[in-house]
């Protein structure tokens, strides 16, 4: 079959590869319809978690049901299915207390309890790296589905491909970041980043009935995406200081709830970026000190941006004085899934309106290419096998 394969940073390319075959009696075989590359994959693509050996990319995959293990009782061939981006058993510790992507058996290899930089992770991701499981993923034709009797959700036949995929990681992603800060009603969000998780906060924002959303972002298409896509009001935090424009827009507080969804590749400059390689440190945390500042005291400020290492001069006696809660990870799609595919099958909210390119999987190259630069007015790219 053919797939997006990564061979080094900035080197992915479509190979022919073997067909994926059912290896334990829970595995599914999925023939994937839609899949899109994400922000996440951004992070490998530009070397910032480390890969060695060739992998198939991709984490936001849908498609049919080819065959299922003798354990997979609840589907069977032909059924459309969307898959959450956690490999996770279903039945663990963690599995059973709503944290699928701490799954304590899906990434034998390298999970463990510390969390640290470069060997003990959490349970594994589709087509993301070997730390995580070496899974590959779902910019492919076909893919191997483990725990397919846990993981995929069939998906009614009123929701078409582009309105379902993002089911799979960025609509679950933006609704834990602001699920995570246990919102009553009536807050301001700000959320930083307008990009495809970013916009998926926002709209989430709003489904928790916020009174104020607001997205911040260096790129002007991309807000200009946010305010067409999620009605926020938008901040340019390249013309403007985003932490001042946040408080003039909350009589000086701030917002009750930030939702970080950039992450360590914020852009920065020459000079950053070379005190941080001597630090050891991969990309910059400067847009989640931006968001301690933004959030009021007592605020809630959610991390959805990926971030991989230590850093130094982290404000924890801001984050003390204001008494801000801090929530961080790898969005638990399995919880919030089918609550979501309600709502999206309802006509509750819209995800497909985010979309700038649609190409052959064939293009993945490209893609990536465009995607990374942002050019083009490149949003969200989705791949057609
Ligand atoms: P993206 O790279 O398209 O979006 C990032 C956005 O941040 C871009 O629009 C960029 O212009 C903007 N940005 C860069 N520097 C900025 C700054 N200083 N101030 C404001 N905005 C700035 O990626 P995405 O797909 O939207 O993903 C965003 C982040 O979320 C990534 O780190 C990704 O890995 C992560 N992610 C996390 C999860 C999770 O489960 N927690 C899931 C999916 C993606
Ligand atoms: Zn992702
Ligand atoms: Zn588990």
């Amino acid at each position: 079959m053919q797939a997006a394969v990564f061979h080094a940073p900035k080197t992915i390319r479509v190979d022919t590869v073997d067909d994926p075959r059912l290896e334990h009696p829970r595995d599914a075989i999925v023939r994937v319809t839609a899949t899109a590359i994400c922000g996440s994959d951004l992070h490998i693509y530009n070397g910032l978690f480390p890969q060695v050996r060739p992998l198939v990319m991709g984490h936001e995959f849908m498609g049919i049901v080819e065959e299922v293990g003798p354990e997979v009782k609840n589907l069977e061939r032909g059924d459309r299915v969307i898959v959450p981006f956690p490999v996770a058993c279903g039945g663990c510790f963690f599995c059973t207390h709503e944290l699928p992507t701490h799954c304590e058996r899906s990434n034998p290899e390298h999970y463990g309890p510390e969390g640290d930089v470069l060997s003990q992770k959490g349970g594994g991701l589709f087509g993301y790296t070997d730390l995580y499981g070496g899974y590959a993923g779902g910019q492919a034709e076909y893919v191997r589905v483990p725990y397919a009797d846990v993981g995929p959700r069939k998906i009614p036949d009123n929701l078409g491909d582009e309105q379902a995929l993002f089911l799979t990681d960025i609509f679950p992603t933006g609704w834990s970041g602001v699920h995570w800060a246990e919102p009553k009603g009536g807050e301001t969000v700000a959320v930083f980043g307008c990009g495809p998780v970013g916009i998926m906060a926002q709209k989430a924002a709003w489904l928790h009935n916020a009174s104020q959303v607001i997205g911040i972002d260096i790129e002007p298409y991309r807000l200009e995406m946010a305010k067409r896509t999620a009605g926020s009001a938008v901040i340019d935090a390249g013309e403007q200081n985003p932490v001042e424009a946040v408080r003039d827009m909350t009589e000086g507080r701030g917002a009750d709830i930030c939702i970080d969804a950039v992450g360590m590749e914020a852009n920065r400059s020459f000079l950053h970026k070379t005190i941080a390689a001597a630090h050891m440190e991969r990309g910059t945390i400067d847009v989640l000190k931006t968001a301690l500042s933004a959030v009021r005291r007592g605020g809630v400020v959610s991390v959805l941006g990926v971030y991989g290492t230590s850093h130094d001069r982290f404000p924890l006696g801001q984050i003390f004085d204001k008494g801000v809660s801090l929530k961080a990870g790898q969005a638990p799609v399995q919880a919030h899934v089918d609550q979501l595919i309600e709502l999206v099958a309802a006509d509750k909210v819209s995800l497909d309106d985010i979309i700038t390119h649609r190409l052959p999987l064939s293009e993945a190259s490209h893609a990536y290419d465009i995607f990374n630069k942002k050019q083009d007015n490149c949003v969200k790219v989705v791949l057609t096998p």
